[in-house]
């Protein structure tokens, strides 16, 4: 179960405990605190907050009844007006807990007029990442369906027109990342003059990536009245700084330890060679039937050559990474979504806030720098109570990660053993310079499998060009020895061909 604390303060003064802090330095500069008790969530329903009839409505088509812990705790808060700080990660549902109370507050300005000045933005909403913007605006647009609100998703990467378009019109919501924002902002295509509600997502990843001068920039555009909502997964120093600057007496709601990973993961973790990781992603895939999975790797190389490697093994997948186009990003996340592949290989960044309903498993092929990375990956999965895997490999050189992690969850990870797998020499992706060089670690240590061609090989060869080069034969396996033309290879490398 995720602990819940809620923190109210009282005039600024004085304290009173009624539930032990589950976070110990989560608020030590911001205010005075009383903690209050709230109900079980799963006697808790959308009804009991006193939301609009059309927002219920949402909420049943998606067959929600009862909120999760940060919604149950958030939205009357945030409904009373009050400003809020809030420790949850994606999955605990908290973009619902900020959504539908901010749905149910513009209710009282919305209308059906075609004026553009009728519709100016009343709320803000800022992420770090296109990805995120994307998942909150889907959001957004599902819980305000039934509703006549608008709302618009700006991020970069894409053609700033069709934005714009659609801000002509006039929009309540905007969902944004804060670079696009600006870009509109000076291109005089939104006005923000008239938000009263800001909420900044994710807040921890937007200081992490350097948004600060950005969100600055962007809170001197708003006016001074408003309601300012702040969601992080966890509360660092510079957090609480960025806290205390912008926000106002805040309601402190913590959903878990910001570094607790969520009890319904089991995770493991298997100790292998840097050079077979890829080969044993192959084989857990296969082995455990996984489907949708999210495979993270720490590097955009790593990414690509991993989904490469798994698309050549017959296994769908794609890799999202910040090299890919937002179209490339867009395409491979619904491609995924709609099972048409299996895996998505993802770098930290590009896979930050990610939402996809019921992730059965996440594998780490690398072992994230950041520790608190390894929290915020494998949230991934036991989603919104759901359960999941998380499964880690880790060679040698990653025994310090491995250390830090575990110190940062407070729990020892379970090792296993890889039971039915053989490496092979062949098209691993590890470092394909040695590979190149003939210098894999396990030549001597396993019989290799018969490597498979690439098919681009494969292709009829030309008829007078009929010599058979021995390395050639050397790649080629036995069976397709019999087939296949061999000496395209030959050709390729700038041997002659006997005539
Ligand atoms: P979030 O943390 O906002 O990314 O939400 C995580 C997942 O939980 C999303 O798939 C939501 O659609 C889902 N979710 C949010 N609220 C609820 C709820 N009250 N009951 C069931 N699922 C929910």
């Amino acid at each position: 179960m995720l602990a819940l604390s809620v923190k109210v303060p009282v005039n600024g003064s004085k304290t009173k405990n009624t539930m032990s802090d589950t976070h110990p330095n989560s608020t030590d500069s911001i205010s005075a605190q009383v903690v209050a008790t709230l109900p079980s969530t799963s006697v808790v329903r959308f009804e009991d907050f006193g939301l609009a009839s059309e927002i219920l409505r949402a909420l049943a088509d998606q067959s929600y009844v009862h909120p999760t812990p940060i919604q149950a705790a958030a939205i009357p808060v945030v409904l009373q007006g009050r400003d809020v700080m809030g420790a949850a990660q994606t999955g605990t549902g908290k973009t619902a807990s900020f959504s539908l109370p901010i749905i149910q507050l513009l209710l009282a300005h919305a209308n059906t007029s075609a004026s553009p000045a009728r519709h100016p933005v009343r709320a803000l909403i800022l992420t770090p990442t296109r990805e995120l913007a994307m998942q909150v605006a889907e959001n957004v647009k599902i819980y305000s369906q039934h509703t006549p609100l608008r709302s618009a998703v700006l991020f970069g990467g894409v053609d700033i027109s069709a934005q714009t378009m659609v801000l002509r019109n006039g929009v309540e919501i905007v969902i944004a990342t804060p670079g696009r924002l600006l870009d509109h902002v000076q291109q005089k295509t939104v006005s923000l003059s008239q938000t009263q509600i800001l909420v900044m997502d994710e807040a921890d990843r937007m200081l992490d990536m350097g948004f600060l001068p950005d969100l600055q920039r962007i809170v001197n555009l708003l006016p001074k009245q408003r309601q300012n909502l702040l969601f992080s997964a966890t509360f660092s120093g510079e957090i609480k700084k960025l806290a205390n600057s912008f926000l106002t007496t805040p309601v402190v709601i913590e959903v878990a330890r910001s570094n607790a990973t969520a009890d319904k993961v089991t995770q493991v973790v298997y100790k292998v060679q840097e050079e077979a990781k890829s080969q044993v992603v192959v084989h857990l895939i296969r082995s455990r039937a996984l489907r949708q999975v999210i495979v993270f790797s720490n590097t955009k190389i790593g990414a690509s050559r991993l989904a490469r490697h798994l698309e050549q093994e017959g296994i769908k997948a794609s890799a999202i990474h910040g090299d890919k186009t937002q179209l490339e990003r867009i395409a491979a996340l619904d491609a995924f979504k709609n099972g048409d592949i299996d895996v998505l290989v993802a770098t930290d960044v590009a896979a930050r806030g990610l939402d996809i309903a019921e992730l059965p498993c996440v594998i780490n092929v690398d072992l994230p720098y950041n520790a608190e990375d390894y929290v915020h990956r494998i949230g991934r999965t036991g989603r919104a109570g759901a359960s999941g895997d998380a499964i880690s490999l880790y060679s040698d050189k990653d025994q310090a990660l491995l250390q830090d992690i575990e110190k940062l969850i407070k729990h020892t990870i379970a090792q296993a053993e890889l039971v039915g797998f053989t490496p092979s020499l062949a098209r691993h992706v590890g470092n394909p310079e040695r590979e190149r060089r003939g210098g894999s670690q396990f030549t001597s240590a396993y019989s290799p499998r018969k490597e498979k061609i690439d098919p681009w090989f494969l292709k009829p060869y030309e008829p007078a060009q009929s010599s058979v080069s021995t390395s050639t034969s050397e790649a080629v396996s036995a069976s397709d020895a019999k087939t296949k033309p061999k000496n395209k290879v030959a050709v390729l490398l700038g041997g002659t061909p006997k005539t």
